[in-house]
């Protein structure tokens, strides 16, 4: 058995869901069990029709009007999804009248995306012949605790879904995103949640595959609008796929990867535009490559905080009287580095003014602060590293061809990304000089 989640892009017009299906069709004989995303950005105008109508205004024509264009090119009858319609429609006009949108009802909302999603794959599936069925993640026991917005799935549902699944005739194209808590309220799982229901599904089936078909490339050597020799990597391991998501990459979450890596099942991330090519496969395991590294990522936006103080007795000190102030404004931190008398901190993203002013003005009662802004994270990231006494003579040779200035330079207790920081108008820069030393054409 394999799992196949199509994304939200990848069944957005009636083309490109029949794509879709050639791809499941080309892979039937492993069983496929389908997951799939809202179409297009359905979500998002969920999410608006919701907005408005706590505001008065019931509009429901922009989504009924997409969904019944992608039913009729495919050849499925419009009335299909007026069930469901009506049921938003009603929704909305209950939040128009009592003038309030909890995250509870806001989760309801936006689970017509993949439910109207999931019915029209189903049918058209069905019209090209191979047996579908539409199917509720939830009655087929996916069932999550009650954090509207960003639910957690609850323990031991496996064997239920596994089950359920079996019980099923016909190829399941299930909702993904979304779920149910004990008491039957609707919840989603965070957006971009289908990869993760993907993902806990093929935990659930033990499926020997699970496929997440997006749009665009699997994971690239580097962003390939700034390298021009960006790849892709046609393998690579959880660990490095967590690092490189962490850092900024375009990867699946890494919280969407545990149910597949406790269950070592390999995760394949493939473009529906290039079905031929092979994508990128994630497995448990390392996966070492003759090269250096296996891609280069980089975070930019961030800020650089620096703190010099003489007043405390031992660098420990004076790093967590700095670390409190900064928990206190909930700023979150990449790297950290000491000396004696001084710590920096480079944030986890581009806090804005008033907020930095704060932190600025609490640190300042324990040392003379300086902030930079417009800072950029480098990060190397590969297996390959591990044990690498050359690597970071590579990376200088990297940075003093770019002429640039690496700060803050760092390697994780995993040793399997090292990174720096650099300012964000040298990321090309630095980018391309390492990706020619460290991983080549
Ligand atoms: N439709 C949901 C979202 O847009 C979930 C997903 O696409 O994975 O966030
Ligand atoms: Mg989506």
């Amino acid at each position: 058995m394999i799992v196949m989640k199509f994304g939200g892009s990848s069944v957005g017009t009636p083309d490109k869901i029949k794509r879709c299906i050639n791809i499941v069709e080309n892979q039937i004989d492993r069983k496929p069990v389908i997951v799939v995303s809202a179409h297009g950005k359905t979500t998002d105008n969920l999410i608006e029709s919701a907005k408005k109508a706590l505001t008065g205004t019931v509009e429901t024509e922009n989504i009924r009007h997409y969904h019944q264009g992608l039913a009729e090119g495919l050849g499925i009858e419009r009335v299909l999804i007026d069930p469901l319609m009506c049921d938003l429609e009603n929704l909305l006009r209950g939040i128009s009248l009592i003038k309030e949108l909890t995250p509870r009802t806001l989760d309801h909302v936006m689970s017509f995306g993949e439910r109207i999603s999931s019915l029209i794959f189903a049918a058209a599936m069905t019209n090209k012949g191979i047996w579908a069925i539409p199917v509720n993640s939830y009655d087929i026991g996916l069932l999550t605790d009650s954090g509207f917005g960003s639910a957690t799935p609850l323990n031991g549902i496996e064997e239920e879904i596994n089950k359920n699944i079996a019980n099923l005739s016909g190829v399941p194209v299930i909702t993904g995103f979304i779920a149910k808590d004990k008491k039957g309220n609707i919840t989603t799982l965070g957006r971009s949640g289908s990869d993760f229901t993907a993902s806990l599904i093929g935990a659930a089936v033990h499926a020997e595959e699970i496929q997440i078909w997006k749009d665009v490339d699997g994971v690239m050597t580097a962003d390939p609008s700034v390298c021009s020799n960006a790849q892709n990597i046609p393998v690579m391991s959880f660990s490095e796929a967590s690092e490189l998501s962490y850092y900024g990459a375009e990867v699946l979450h890494p919280s969407t990867l545990v149910p597949a890596m406790k269950n070592k099942i390999p995760v394949k991330v493939a473009n529906t535009l290039k079905p031929e090519e092979a994508g990128t496969m994630i497995l448990a395991d390392s996966q070492l490559v003759n090269r250096i590294a296996k891609s280069i990522v980089y975070k930019e936006d961030l800020c650089l905080i620096n703190i010099i103080s003489q007043k405390f007795n031992s660098t420990a000190r004076l790093l967590s009287s700095a670390l409190e102030i900064l928990n206190q404004q909930d700023i979150g931190i990449h790297i950290a580095a000491t000396s004696e008398s001084s710590v920096s901190f480079v944030t986890n993203r581009s806090y804005p003014e008033e907020v930095l002013c704060r932190v600025s003005t609490n640190l300042e009662q324990i040392g003379a602060v300086s902030i930079e802004k417009e800072k950029a994270l480098i990060c190397v990231v590969g297996e390959e590293l591990k044990g690498n006494s050359k690597v970071l003579g590579d990376i200088f040779t990297a940075v003093g061809k770019a002429e640039i200035k690496a700060r803050m330079v760092s390697q994780s207790a995993s040793e399997i990304n090292i990174a720096f920081l650099v300012d964000n108008s040298q990321i090309t820069d630095i980018v391309m000089h390492l990706h020619a030393i460290l991983i080549g054409r």
